[in-house]
């Protein structure tokens, strides 16, 4: 199938809104742009043969078209010269050739990517303006101080959707932004986990909670399909530069990418925004337990304590190193065990894992009262010689 019919197929097929698709590039017609470019070299004698047996019998190097913004607006080139570079005597001979379809063809694809542009920005800020709505909306849903909140079921939920990386595949040195069709992928992944747990059927505020996580799917769903309208245009445009080069004998490829090498529709992926604004903005506002562990008994660091180093272990931990006279912090070896009293208990920090955390905030005291009461029983007994209090 014909790259145009392709293009077309894939942008209606995949949803991509309508109003997007009015600012697609006009592949078809760019086509049509080209071949009347050709036919009028081909009236003025300059067939791409001809001119390409003439650079080899004048032993040139490849004929360029040279193409420059006009002062008076950024969005127009000049009208194109062919310029000869003859390798026997370093001469660059030039001709000037004045076209109407070339101009045609540069001012339309010009003005088509900055169309792009204009609704890239827009469709950005429309986005935000749903991140931001659904940030309030998610805050409020899941407050601690609300009576019935639904805080641990949004939690799950942005655990499962962070686990399914959307958009980027995160190593520990580096971020590789995913291809739009992964990324539908993992997003249907993401929905399926939820169905499966039942997630949706636990919120408190049902009717809201609801309405509010389709959403966001919807927000999901629709970066994606930026993505891949961003990626489609794309081809395009490289796709209509090869053909322009194939059936003219200007070498635009290596010129013509110099004009949008700042484009913020080309170079600037959609997903990079706003991606960490989605993560910024909503996955961030309800914390995760995994931000909140001891490094010692990697669970809930229920009662705090922050070592002069700035490193955090739950009193538990801290107090069985202190029975050991170990000095050294696990984290950084820094001394500072030793010296650490109840000025060092972390006051702040225990009222928000209170808060945010009550469950395992109270498994974790029930589990430390369990511990001490085993250990002072086997000190009775004379089992152990621990003496944690
Ligand atoms: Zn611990
Ligand atoms: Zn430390």
């Amino acid at each position: 199938m014909k790259f145009g019919k392709t293009f077309e197929k894939a942008l209606a097929e995949d949803e991509i809104p309508l109003q997007w698709q009015k600012n697609a590039i006009q592949y078809k017609q760019l086509k049509k742009t080209i071949k009347k470019l050709v036919e009028e070299f081909n009236e003025l004698g300059l067939e791409k043969d001809l001119i390409q047996n003439h650079l080899k019998s004048i032993n040139s190097s490849t004929s360029i078209i040279s193409l420059s913004l006009s002062s008076n607006s950024s969005n127009s080139l000049n009208s194109s010269f062919i310029s000869f570079n003859n390798l026997k005597n370093s001469k660059t001979s030039k001709i000037i050739v004045h076209t109407i379809y070339d101009q045609t063809f540069f001012l339309s694809i010009s003005e088509q990517i900055l169309n792009l542009d204009t609704m890239k920005d827009n469709q950005e800020n429309l986005m935000i303006k749903q991140i931001n709505y659904l940030s309030d909306q998610i805050s409020s849903l899941s407050s601690p101080y609300r009576k019935r909140n639904d805080l641990y079921i949004w939690r799950q939920i942005f655990e499962i959707y962070n686990s399914y990386q959307l958009f980027f595949k995160f190593n520990f040195i580096s971020k590789n932004e995913l291809n739009y069709s992964i990324s539908k992928i993992n997003f249907y992944k993401f929905v399926d986990e939820i169905q499966k747990k039942d997630l949706l059927s636990q919120f408190h505020n049902k009717k809201v909670s609801k309405q509010i996580f389709n959403q966001f799917l919807n927000l999901n769903l629709e970066l994606i399909k930026a993505i891949e309208f961003q990626y489609l245009n794309k081809i395009a445009i490289t796709k209509i530069l090869k053909k322009f080069d194939k059936r003219t004998f200007l070498s635009i490829k290596f010129k013509f990418p110099n004009f949008y090498v700042n484009d913020p529709f080309i170079n600037q992926s959609f997903s990079i925004n706003l991606f960490f604004k989605i993560q910024e903005r909503l996955i961030k506002i309800i914390p995760q337990l995994d931000d909140y562990l001891c490094p010692i008994c990697c669970s809930i660091s229920f009662k705090p304590v922050k070592l002069d180093c700035g490193h955090i272990f739950c009193i538990r931990c801290l107090v069985k190193l202190q029975k050991l006279r170990k000095d050294a912090c696990p984290i950084c070896r820094k001394n500072n065990v030793l010296i650490a009293d109840h000025s060092n208990l972390d006051l702040e920090t225990m009222e928000f894992l209170k808060l945010y955390f009550p469950k395992e905030s109270k498994a974790k005291q029930k589990e430390t009262e369990n511990e001490i009461a085993k250990e002072q029983c086997e000190a009775l007994i004379g089992k152990s010689s621990c003496l944690i209090q």
